[in-house]
């Protein structure tokens, strides 16, 4: 099979030619149809996380066909869609895992950090952790749901229930939650890259209220504000956005540091926390949510060959939604 493999941090993913694994017991083999490309890969990638199993192949979005089944596994068929998330495994054991916070286990394993992922024509994964997909998408469509739409949708629960939602990078992630938040009758506001009018221009055609910079102040006082763009400045400026009592949520796994600022700004109740990996739960809750609204996902595909352009037109910002890798695609 061919897949694209990190070897170093910070090198180019290699094109390599390699075995085709088998799945041992619990594990599903699928040949991958289609592959999301998401801001963790990039971190992964520029060796910002430092955890990673090397060599890897990246990639935790991934959609396939059930193409050999380990001895154990009836949850899936040949031939069956499902989806491959960031959560790969977890130790069933400590504190987290069993108090339904699965998501900060201590001993995870996570899919194309720790577990080859989906930048390839195969990819194997545990079973208990792979999903079902709702049959109202495509290939390339349903790949970003299973990672900027399960974490989107944690933060936007953990931003709470207020009408004016902030939300500060629009890509892949924001792109839906956008939706999503419209749909429950909330309010976006929407901060980008000052100057990136195509980005502003998309945040308003997915019914965002406002559109603007994230050096410009904000129209109206926030509820909650996530944050999606891994700038650790944008914390002090989201806060300066929100209302006494408002959230401000962390929404990325990696941020730049985040500047001293005065106590003033928190003040009023207001609180700032972080939004970590995903659960099952959170998997199944939202795979079944976003046809609902519905979610319009939309998508630049590459093919896997050319997964290295991907992830520089992601770091430059020059993308409009999520980037898929298509495997069988011509490159
Ligand atoms: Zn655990
Ligand atoms: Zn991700």
């Amino acid at each position: 099979m061919h897949a694209m493999v990190l070897e170093a941090p910070g090198t180019p993913l290699k094109p390599v030619t390699r075995d085709t694994p088998q799945p041992g017991p619990g594990e599903v083999l699928v040949k991958v149809v289609a592959c999301g490309v998401c801001r963790t890969d990039l971190h992964v990638v520029d060796g910002d996380l430092s955890d990673a199993k090397l060599p890897i192949v990246p990639g935790h979005e991934i959609v396939g066909h059930v193409h050999a089944i380990g001895d154990g596994v009836e949850r899936f068929a040949i031939g069956e869609r499902v989806g491959i998330p960031w959560l790969g495994h977890t130790c069933g054991r400590c504190h987290y895992c069993r108090s339904d916070q699965e998501n900060l286990c201590d001993a995870p394993g996570f899919t194309g950090y720790q577990i080859d992922g989906g930048y390839a024509d195969y990819a194997l994964a545990d079973a208990r952790y792979s999903f079902p997909l709702p049959p109202d998408y495509s290939d390339a469509e349903v790949a970003p749901l299973l990672c900027a739409g399960l974490i989107g949708h944690r933060a936007l629960k953990m931003a709470g229930e207020g009408t004016h939602l902030g939300l500060y990078g629009f890509g892949a992630a924001a792109h839906i939650v956008a939706q999503v938040a419209r749909h429950q009758g909330r309010k976006v506001y929407a901060f980008t890259r000052p100057g990136d009018k195509a980005a502003q221009d998309f945040a308003r055609s997915l019914g965002a209220v406002w559109a603007g910079g994230s050096d410009e102040p904000a129209p109206h006082a926030l509820d909650a504000a996530v944050i999606f763009a891994p700038v650790g400045a944008l914390v002090p400026a989201a806060l300066r956005a929100t209302r006494k009592g408002g959230i401000v949520v962390c929404g990325g796994i990696h941020m730049t540091d985040i500047p001293a600022f005065p106590y003033g700004i928190l003040w009023g109740e207001r609180s700032v926390r972080s939004v970590a990996n995903l659960t099952r739960g959170d998997a199944a809750e939202f795979l079944e949510l976003a046809p609902t609204v519905p979610v319009h996902v939309h998508v630049e595909t590459f093919a896997l060959s050319a997964a290295n352009e991907a992830l520089a037109r992601l770091r430059d910002g020059r993308l409009t939604g999520a980037a898929v890798l298509l495997p069988d695609q011509a490159g």
